[in-house]
């Protein structure tokens, strides 16, 4: 009997065609023997459709991707909203337990990796891929994360966490407390986002006024960090409980930083798997790594991302990304396909990690 697998992707976010793509990939590497996909596309006004099959050129898009991963960065950014389109059909939420076995949601950022989605899906009492409520929603917001990670004992950078409304308030203030807590320069970040998008280095104090202008306009939780002259490594963490990671991936962004444009665009950017460092760097890595996911008590999955300061051997904790890229080239996938479990196995055993999960709540 199939799996009836339903694939949530799209979302209210800024990360909105990261997740087409990802969708995409899934709905053409599962195996038809052993799935019946259902997909629910979520569009950028916030409403749900659902349907039979997805429309628009799917090979071709695929065939894109695949030529582009090259890079391995995804060259082509043409998928809209409105080629995927699925055949609309009434989307009632709690019709979809009696449709679907299992879902995996990949919608990026606020309104789906956060939690939101997740809370849904318990609601409606049906088995989903990854994270459950509480890791996402402190995997989501960078401040609260770094808060467990404190508590936990992992290495991080300097930050300062701050509140939009205090910006506004006292811009002077807040500026002399980040001159004087961490110095230039420093990284400017919305709390709640992914995929760099609202990130901005600053160097000096006209810059540091510009990036949390920015930065305030994506979200109301702002985090500022120290800059670290680092490489930036990453592994990836498989299972519920017992846990499995990959091997160390690195990314070598030839901007200055692993922007939003260097991620999907491919703008010189090239992953290099595994990283060519020294074995007790990759151990540590994925010591912390399984701690941070244990932590925000993780399930499924996660990309734990690093830095790693080779001249002084200083390792920190950047980020735990609860529903990472995933795409046959993106990191994760990747990682794993490195470490022997293919794009497909990965899938298989995300659902079977999905369903052993939703039993052990029972
Ligand atoms: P994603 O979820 O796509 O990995 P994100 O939006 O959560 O990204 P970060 O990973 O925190 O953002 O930061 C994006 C990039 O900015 C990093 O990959 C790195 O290149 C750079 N960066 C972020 N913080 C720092 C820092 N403190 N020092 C040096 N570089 C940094
Ligand atoms: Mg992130
Ligand atoms: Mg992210
Ligand atoms: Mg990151």
């Amino acid at each position: 009997q199939k799996i009836r697998l339903g694939i949530i992707y799209g979302g209210k976010s800024s990360e909105h065609e990261v997740s087409l793509r990802t969708a995409m990939s899934i709905m053409q590497a599962v195996d038809a023997n052993k799935y019946e996909v259902t997909p629910v596309y979520v569009q950028l006004d916030g409403s749900w459709v659902t349907g039979e099959r997805l429309t628009g050129q799917l090979p071709d898009k695929i065939e894109a991707l695949r030529l582009s991963a090259k890079t391995p960065a995804i060259t082509e950014a043409t998928e809209t909203g409105q080629e995927l389109a699925v055949t609309s059909k009434s989307g009632s939420l709690f019709a979809m337990n009696e449709q679907m076995d299992v879902v995996f949601p990949v919608v990026h950022g606020p309104f789906g990796e956060d939690g939101t989605i997740q809370g849904l899906l318990e609601l409606a009492n049906i088995p989903y891929v990854g994270t459950g409520v509480m890791a996402s929603a402190v995997g989501m917001d960078k401040w609260m994360m770094k808060t467990v990670f404190a508590q936990a004992g992992l290495p991080q950078v300097k930050y300062v966490g701050l509140l939009r409304s205090q910006w506004e308030k006292g811009q002077d203030d807040v500026m002399d407390r980040i001159e004087r807590d961490l110095g230039y320069p420093c990284f400017v970040k919305p709390a709640n986002m992914g995929s760099s998008v609202g990130i901005n280095k600053a160097k000096n104090r006209e810059e540091l006024k510009h990036a949390l202008e920015v930065a305030a306009k994506f979200d109301r939780r702002l985090i500022v960090e120290e800059f670290v002259q680092a490489r930036e490594l990453e592994i990836g963490v498989l299972g519920n409980e017992e846990l499995m990671t990959s091997v160390v991936g690195e990314v070598i962004a030839a901007k200055e930083f692993y922007d939003y444009e260097a991620k999907y665009k491919g703008a010189g950017t090239e992953l290099s798997i595994p990283a060519i460092v020294p074995g007790h760097v990759s151990e540590q890595i994925a010591e912390i790594a399984k701690q941070a996911f244990q932590a925000l008590d993780g399930s499924g999955l996660s990309r734990v991302d690093f830095f790693w300061d080779e001249k002084n051997d200083k390792l920190y904790i950047n980020e735990v990304n609860t529903m990472p890229g995933f795409t046959p080239f993106s990191m994760y996938p990747m990682l794993f396909q490195a470490a022997g479990v293919s794009y497909s196995e990965l899938i298989d055993r995300l659902v079977q990690l999905a369903i052993e999960r939703h039993a052990d709540k029972g």
